[in-house]
């Protein structure tokens, strides 16, 4: 859709593939010798689109996508080149190895009983199923343990029928210089040792900064690729992929100690303009934004003020008296940066984009 089309009281959301691939191929170039470049395109590419960034990362050479849910995987098939493989993080539940298998999807094996369950299945269709598995090495969350990834190791029977894509694991910290990633990445290659020939995969978007040790035989980004910032602290070398811009509904002037909003929560102390903008906590605009942060309007941050409702926010314009009702003011994009935006709304940069809701009319600029 163009922006002509979009009627003037609807907020847009730009999403700019370009640069989700330059951010893909800009990771690809930091990886060490050997190490190839998946994409996560998890909860609908972290909310910007997942059929878009595939086709997008599809053309710019991207082989491996990971999503969390088989539902996910099954919607990009037909959308990623046909060789490409498609991998669900969440695992293989009792009753679901046809789905993987009549749409040539590939599991995560999370626990020796999918490991199981995924090898009896070779054994009943008489061929050999490529999978995944996932070794929890730190964050007690999904994965086997390492002495369960061990045993299975030691016993080629145990995965008789399967043919390993990747032994895998997660780091818990990966945004830290700490000691923990290290014994993280160490546990991993000790399993490695064990599968020899197997690839191995480790580090997420911020496990790629963490260095070259990291990168072993495949990454998956996700925040990255989407613009959030992999190196929090340090200047985001990520390009921008989301801009959303809400229309301005309504401009009054309110005279001193007018309140704003439910319940009253700010007070004019002087004269002030008030712009009501089309954007609230129903589209994802978090509640926790109430009187913090603002919108971008032509060199300008103008702020927020009294609680963001469901379909409305209210901004202080005294400092632009152009700004009418149509303007649109930048509510995310490159002068409000994601991981500012969130920080302003006490979260992270991964909620607020996969919070974005269903009302903007999202615009595509093709890569
Ligand atoms: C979400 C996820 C990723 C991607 O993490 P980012 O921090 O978004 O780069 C990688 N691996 C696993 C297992 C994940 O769940």
């Amino acid at each position: 859709m163009g922006i002509e089309a979009v009627p003037a009281s609807q907020a847009t959301l730009e999403i700019d593939l370009a640069a989700v691939a330059r951010n893909w191929n800009g990771l690809r170039g930091r990886l060490a010798e050997g190490s190839e470049c998946g994409a996560v395109l998890k909860a609908n590419a972290y909310g910007l689109g997942a059929a878009e960034v595939a086709q997008a990362l599809g053309k710019a050479g991207c082989r491996r996508f990971f999503v969390a849910h088989l539902g996910e995987a099954l919607a990009l098939r037909n959308i990623v080149p046909p060789k490409a493989r498609i991998f669900v993080l969440n695992g293989l539940l009792e009753g679901e190895e046809q789905g993987y298998v009549a749409e040539n999807i590939v599991p995560v094996l999370n626990d020796p009983g999918q490991v199981q369950r995924w090898s009896r299945h070779a054994g009943k269709i008489g061929r050999s199923l490529l999978a995944g598995i996932h070794v929890d090495t730190g964050m007690s969350r999904l994965g086997m343990t390492p002495s369960e990834a061990s045993a299975l190791a030691a016993s080629r029977k145990s995965i008789e029928g399967i043919a390993l894509a990747f032994v895998m694991s997660h780091l818990a910290r990966a945004e830290e210089a700490v000691e923990a990633n290290r014994q993280q990445l160490s546990a991993l290659k000790d399993l490695r040792a064990r599968w020899p020939g197997i690839p191995a995969s480790l580090a997420n978007s911020s496990g790629i900064f963490l260095g070259d040790a990291w990168h072993l035989d495949l990454v998956r980004p996700g925040a990255a690729l989407y613009g959030i910032n992999p190196v929090p602290g340090r200047p985001n070398p990520q390009a921008c992929v989301a801009t959303l811009l809400a229309p301005v509904l309504q401009v009054r002037d309110i005279p001193p100690a007018q309140s704003v909003g439910y319940g009253a929560t700010w007070t004019a102390r002087a004269p002030t303009r008030v712009a009501t903008i089309a954007a609230g906590y129903a589209d994802g605009w978090m509640r926790s934004l109430s009187n913090r942060g603002g919108a971008h309007y032509r060199g300008k941050l103008l702020p927020f003020i009294g609680r963001v409702s469901m379909d409305l926010v209210t901004l202080d314009a005294s400092a632009c008296p152009e700004l009418v009702p149509g303007n649109r003011v930048e509510l995310l994009g490159p002068s409000r940066p994601v991981d500012e935006v969130a920080a302003e709304a006490g979260t992270i940069g991964y909620e607020v984009l996969t919070s974005l809701g269903r009302r903007f009319a999202r615009m595509y600029r093709q890569a």
